[in-house]
């Protein structure tokens, strides 16, 4: 280690652990060198992100107290070292490729509920992504549900098979988008969409349609099963009766509120569906019950 001199400029490596991936921590720390006008570059390292960063040794410190102090909303990051290293030149500040092969912490990130931003967009008919379900950024959306092995990056993930479109590809790159490096970006051109399988006469609906169907067999009490760009399964809430002695099935409400009216969960087990957060699921507002299904039960949610 090189012990630096006085605010001469000198090099850092600084490893950051926590919840540092799949929460736009690497733009962040981007966006921040470059206002602080370091050089250097900024890579995943299975679990942790590792902080390459020349300039003077005050812009330095101030860098590292904003990495934590002003950190995205959604991440939890925790400074493990510091080391002055020999200088190298670099010219600009770079987000690196992830190093799959250290050995080190694994972190996974997880799921989150919709951003405010997203939700304006979602409901803004000017935008893209007007009422496109799959709408996400680095402050939202899929993480844990998506990876098929770590670091976390899409090709290591299930949205490696949906190649973005050149509107999506220039967010993905530009720093100053929000969705800069958002591993699960999608749009209505590129990403998934809703196909809904009719299992009665083997129909189907997709995008818009697909909803409406859906919607209308709930309406006519059928019970709807959804299948995410994961592995999932969740059935409506509303229209499955819930009984003791029957296997375990996740069920999907908008609000806790909701899932309690019809699950007879305890108060323990309410409590730890309240958060997308902190809760014990990853995968959003939600509750795990004791599941029976009830071919008709969306007439109780009728009447
Ligand atoms: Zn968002
Ligand atoms: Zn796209």
């Amino acid at each position: 280690m090189v012990e630096p001199i006085g605010n001469a400029a000198r090099t850092e490596r600084i490893v950051l652990s926590g919840h540092v991936q799949g929460v736009g921590f690497r733009p962040f720390v981007y966006r921040l060198a470059k206002r602080h006008g370091l050089t250097g570059s900024v890579r995943n390292q299975l679990g942790e992100v590792e902080v390459i960063a020349t300039g003077p040794a005050d812009s330095l410190n101030r860098f590292e107290h904003e990495l934590i102090d002003n950190s995205p909303p959604l991440s939890r990051p925790a400074i493990d070292s510091v080391e002055v290293i020999t200088s190298t030149e670099y010219r600009d500040f770079t987000i690196d490729q992830s190093s799959a092969e250290a050995d080190a912490r694994i972190f996974v990130p997880q799921d989150f509920f919709m951003c405010d931003d997203c939700r304006a967009e979602l409901h803004d008919p000017q935008d893209r992504r007007y009422r496109y379900p799959f709408i996400n950024c680095t402050q939202c959306g899929p993480r844990y549900t998506l990876i098929e092995s770590l670091p976390y990056d899409r090709p290591n993930t299930s949205m490696a098979r949906f190649p973005l479109c050149p509107d999506c590809e220039r967010e993905y790159l530009d720093p100053a988008n929000r969705r800069f490096h958002a591993e699960p970006v999608a749009c209505p051109v590129c990403g998934p969409q809703l196909t809904f399988v009719d299992r009665d006469d083997g129909s189907t609906s997709s995008a818009e349609d697909a909803l409406s169907a859906a919607l209308q067999k709930l309406h006519d009490g059928y019970i709807i099963a959804v299948k995410g760009i994961h592995r999932r399964l969740s059935p409506d809430v509303r229209c499955a009766q819930f009984h003791s002695g029957r296997r375990p099935a996740l069920a999907q409400a908008p609000a806790r509120q909701t899932a309690c009216r019809y699950v007879p969960a305890r108060r323990r087990r309410r409590t730890r569906c309240r958060s997308p957060l902190y809760g014990a699921d990853a995968g959003g507002s939600g509750a795990v019950a004791k599941s029976g299904t009830a071919d008709r039960a969306g007439d109780q949610e009728r009447q």
